[in-house]
């Protein structure tokens, strides 16, 4: 037995975490459970990131956690769970697995396969705002080697893990040469080390158009935080299943797993809400814990639910879906399904666990550094060119 920590959330989150525990417990998952209060009564009771103390300890001892989404409060003040999570645990790496389930579920490209790695701790991310001028803010893109290192690394180990033949990076390095110019080339670099596993880098905007056009040339793919968070929710969106997808985010110590949708409050507290995001990343939690026989038991029992038209109603087409079941139901027939396989989509083999520990960082050599200049931010009211020249030559004379 694994103690994971779980936390029903918000608006739809108890429902669905109710669905998603009952399957878990119908397969034979080998979990109990620590349940921790999280989002917008914590947030209501004065704790600015919506998780207490007490819930932090109970996160870091058992180490993985299976959250429902919860609501942000309007207005100031209030911190993203989510970002604060990722911060404090070191949570690198953003897996959100891209299918298309045509033709029983609705979309523009029935052949989407994709996983989507986004690097999850950097970049304009980071947090680093500055106000420099009354009239100028700035945000620093952050990008290191170690966290290029650490992502890159783990896509590929993803793809060696799960059979996929080919990693694509996408970046921007055309024009932000050192930054997305550091990410590529560690993407470079560490590609030579899987030879087995076909390597691609493309401008993140021809890119974006081709995940929009033709999204089955994408197998893995790899980006900074950014461009990742944008190219997921496209991706998601077109495969016709945002209400369908769960993610995982992975740090050394803990990770995390959750659907990608928010606490839906228009829908809250009917039995209506489609469960399935949230028992995707109960399908991941199982495949990171090892229990992969329980992961690919569950899923294909879901796929061939699916299959057989019994639908919530966020996915019920006339004509193709049988039923338009509740939460409740949906969770009834999956447990009835467990066991089978789909017929006509494609059945899941989970042979290993996705968790592997990655090689430690190498520090490379420091690299020799002369002064060559300094950059000077100057917020300057003067109108006169000279004047500022002058103030500034007196400067120099001190330095
Ligand atoms: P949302 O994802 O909650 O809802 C968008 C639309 O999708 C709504 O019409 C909703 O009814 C529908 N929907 C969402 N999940 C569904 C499901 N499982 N079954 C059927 N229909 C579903 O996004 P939103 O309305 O922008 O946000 C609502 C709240 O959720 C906000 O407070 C937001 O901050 C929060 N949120 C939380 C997370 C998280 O906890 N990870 C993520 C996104 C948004």
């Amino acid at each position: 037995m694994t103690r994971i920590t779980i936390a029903k959330g918000d608006g739809i989150g108890p429902e669905i975490m109710d669905a998603t525990l009952r399957i878990l417990q119908a397969a034979g998952a080998q979990l109990e459970f620590d349940e921790i209060e999280v989002g917008e009564k914590v947030y209501l009771r004065g704790e600015s990131s919506g998780i207490s103390k007490g819930a932090w300890d109970v996160i870091r001892r058992n180490k993985v956690f299976l959250k429902a989404p919860i609501t942000t409060p309007q207005g100031g003040g209030y911190k993203s769970l989510n970002v604060t999570m990722r911060k404090s645990l070191g949570l690198f790496a953003n897996v959100r697995p891209c299918t298309s389930y045509y033709p029983f579920v609705k979309t523009k490209h029935p052949k989407i396969d994709t996983i989507i790695i986004r690097e999850n701790e950097e970049d304009l991310y980071a947090g680093i705002e500055h106000q420099q001028t009354d009239e100028v803010v700035q945000c620093l893109k952050l990008i290191s080697r170690p966290g290029c290192e650490k992502i890159v690394r783990y896509a590929f180990e993803f793809a060696k893990r799960y059979g996929r033949k080919k990693v694509t990076c996408l970046t921007k390095d055309n024009i932000m040469k050192q930054t997305d110019g550091l990410f590529h080339q560690v993407f470079r670099e560490i590609a030579q080390e899987y030879p087995e596993i076909q390597n691609e880098h493309r401008i993140i905007d021809i890119g974006s158009a081709m995940l929009a056009d033709t999204p089955e040339v994408f197998d893995v793919i790899v980006l900074p935080n950014l461009y990742g968070d944008v190219l997921s929710d496209i991706a998601a969106q077109i495969a016709g299943s945002v209400g369908l997808a769960g993610s995982s985010n992975i740090g050394e110590q803990c990770a995390m797993f959750e659907a990608i949708h928010g606490s839906a409050p228009d829908i809250a507290g009917k039995n209506i809400a489609n469960p399935s995001g949230l028992l995707q990343a109960a399908v991941m939690l199982l495949n990171h814990l090892g229990q992969c026989a329980t992961a690919e038991k569950i899923q294909n029992a879901w796929l061939k639910t699916i299959e057989d038209g019994i639908h919530t109603f966020d996915i019920y087409q006339e004509g193709l879906s049988t039923a338009n079941v509740g939460t409740r139901e949906f969770a009834d027939a999956v447990i009835a399904n467990l066991g089978q396989q789909p017929n006509t989509l494609q059945a899941v083999t989970y042979r290993e666990g996705t968790s592997f520990s990655l090689p430690g960082y190498q520090r490379k050599t420091p690299a020799r550094k002369e002064l060559a200049g300094v950059d000077l931010f100057v917020h300057w009211n003067g109108l006169q060119a000279a004047e500022l020249a002058a103030a500034l030559k007196k400067l120099e004379s001190k330095m």
